[in-house]
């Protein structure tokens, strides 16, 4: 399954899969963490209010847009694991749930930014509310656990335990972080 680039955007991956990263050691991904598997999650480098579409289809599972602050200091190991759970919950966010039952974390969206009239449809028809590929699902923003601007894409298989791997159809370059920074990647 192909996905299509949820931006119009040019496309900086500032976070590939397996964490690593052009400017630090390496990143926030390269374990699976308490809230979910973000080893195949991707980091787009996206100025807040740039406007996301759906990657591929699906139906809304869950979405939160009530989140205004950012917590990067809470990022790190040692930070204060209650504070660091209440400074994850906002994180807003929109979830897809495709037809193969895999579903799709589009994450730290803006303060209010999950489209409109998906909420709109929302409020009517809950859970059967289908977003098409391509269709808008709201606006990138800087919300939850997030050291800067951008939108965290994951795909996870069944359980937010398990993420897996994806292939967009409008960018041919690997997203394998231990291909693009195999320096990042030694043991
Ligand atoms: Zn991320």
């Amino acid at each position: 399954m192909t996905y299509t680039l949820p931006f119009s955007t040019p496309v900086q991956i500032t976070q590939g899969f397996f964490g690593g990263q052009r400017t630090q050691d390496y990143g926030t991904h390269r374990k699976p963490n308490r809230y979910h598997d973000s080893r195949y999650a991707v980091d787009f480098g996206l100025a807040e209010g740039t406007q996301l579409r759906a990657a591929r289809a699906g139906f809304v599972v869950q979405w939160q847009d009530s989140g205004r602050f950012n917590y990067a200091d809470f990022l790190q190991d040692d930070a204060d694991s209650e504070l660091k759970k209440r400074a994850a919950k906002e994180m807003n966010f929109v979830t897809l749930c495709h037809d193969d039952g895999t579903f799709a974390v589009y994450a730290h969206l803006y303060y209010q930014g999950v489209d409109y009239e998906l909420k709109e449809r929302w409020k009517k028809t809950g859970r059967n509310t289908r977003i098409e590929q391509g269709q808008p699902i709201g606006w990138s923003g800087n919300t939850g656990l997030s050291t800067g601007p951008h939108l965290h894409l994951v795909v996870c298989k069944g359980s937010p335990k398990e993420s897996v791997p994806i292939v967009f159809k409008d960018y041919q370059r690997t997203l394998d972080d231990r291909v693009l920074f195999p320096q990042l990647h030694k043991k």
